[in-house]
């Protein structure tokens, strides 16, 4: 029974695994109705202007470091003018005692405009334009994991005020690192472990029971499906995953990019048409570390981590998250699944 006296439905209160992280997920969607007597976050703002002469990200402009970027006309890198890794690092790093651990913050980071218009999302771009935003993708993890101190090559994309990007121009970043993030040893790891174990690829089998249980697919074609997984973490979660498993982006062919940059854009247009409103995410590609070592049983994915249960509400992380390092999950993913399923395919500002 729930606090209110109403029976518990089913699924709504377990623990799920998750098999690429290889912990447990509370599923307790019988408390999303609790009360909330809490702050509540402001529904983003919509940007109106194709272009913002203030934009250190819109065509021609100059940027904090005095460059100015290039007049393009698709997509757009340049180095991050407040690199947190970069070949200015200081070389020598003072161990305050010998126990401890440090090393030169080396590697590159760098910022990615993925389109020249300052108001278009990933959501609202065609998907022949995210397929320019793919290309970036595989080009510089291709350069930058090439580099004999890089030993992994991250892409994302932190999309809204609410994730902490103060400019609403659409763009990513990529940090190339001389260490491998740790999700991704996780998974690999994980993945490396299934394919001894079983013959069968790990996210394979996750494919397969999507497939299966089919409630919580948004999309598929030939080359890509995209679902919420069974063990979601975040209420609005979902994997974007090529069908043939490849351990970096730029291993995908161009017809699969096609596909993924179909199945990017079902994804986000449904985001955004949930509420109605620019839908804020943290998005990660999921590659393989570019240190020349056996990654064949990695499956390169993009992630979708939506901070949001409700337009205005926020999954906050805390005791069981940053405490213990395992999530509880205030929705059911079935249920989440079924309402961005029941989304339009077009977005709401094209009809
Ligand atoms: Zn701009």
């Amino acid at each position: 029974m729930t606090d209110a006296g109403q029976p518990t439905p089913p699924g709504a209160w377990e623990q799920r695994w998750h098999p690429l992280r290889e912990e447990w997920v509370i599923v307790a969607a019988h408390r999303q109705q609790r009360p909330w007597t809490g702050n509540t976050v402001a529904a983003p703002a919509t940007t109106a202007v194709a272009y913002d002469p203030g934009c250190y990200l819109c065509p021609g402009n100059a940027r904090v470091s005095g460059a100015a970027n290039a007049r393009y006309a698709s997509t757009f890198v340049f180095d991050n003018d407040h690199p947190c890794v970069g070949a200015d690092a200081p070389r020598e790093v003072a161990v305050p005692t010998p126990f401890y651990r440090a090393a030169p913050a080396v590697g590159a980071a760098r910022v990615v405009c993925f389109s020249p218009r300052h108001d278009l999302t990933l959501a609202e771009m065609p998907p022949a334009a995210i397929a320019g935003v793919v290309d970036v993708w595989r080009a510089q993890t291709r350069e930058l994991g090439a580099r004999p101190e890089v030993r992994q090559v991250l892409c994302f994309e932190n999309k809204g005020e609410i994730v902490g990007v103060s400019n609403p121009h659409p763009h990513g970043q990529i940090y190339a690192t001389s260490f491998v993030w740790k999700t991704f040893e996780i998974e690999e790891a994980a993945s490396a472990r299934h394919l001894r174990d079983t013959g069968r690829g790990l996210m394979a089998d996750i494919i397969r029971a999507e497939q299966l249980d089919g409630r919580r697919v948004l999309h598929e074609d030939e080359h890509v499906i995209a679902f919420v997984p069974y063990f979601a973490r975040y209420a609005y979660e979902v994997y974007v995953v090529p069908k043939r498993r490849v351990a970096h982006v730029f291993d995908l062919n161009d017809v699969e990019v096609a596909a993924l940059a179909g199945a990017l854009s079902a994804v986000t247009v449904r985001f955004d048409n949930l509420w109605r409103m620019s839908f804020p995410y943290v998005q990660v590609l999921h590659q393989a570390p570019t240190d020349g070592a056996d990654h064949s049983a990695f499956h390169f994915y993009i992630a979708f981590h939506p901070p949001l249960r409700q337009p205005t509400l926020l999954k906050y992380l805390a005791g069981p998250e940053i405490g213990g390092g395992n999530f509880v999950s205030d929705t059911g993913p079935e249920a989440k699944a079924a309402e961005l399923r029941a989304q339009a395919p077009v977005h709401y500002r094209q009809t």
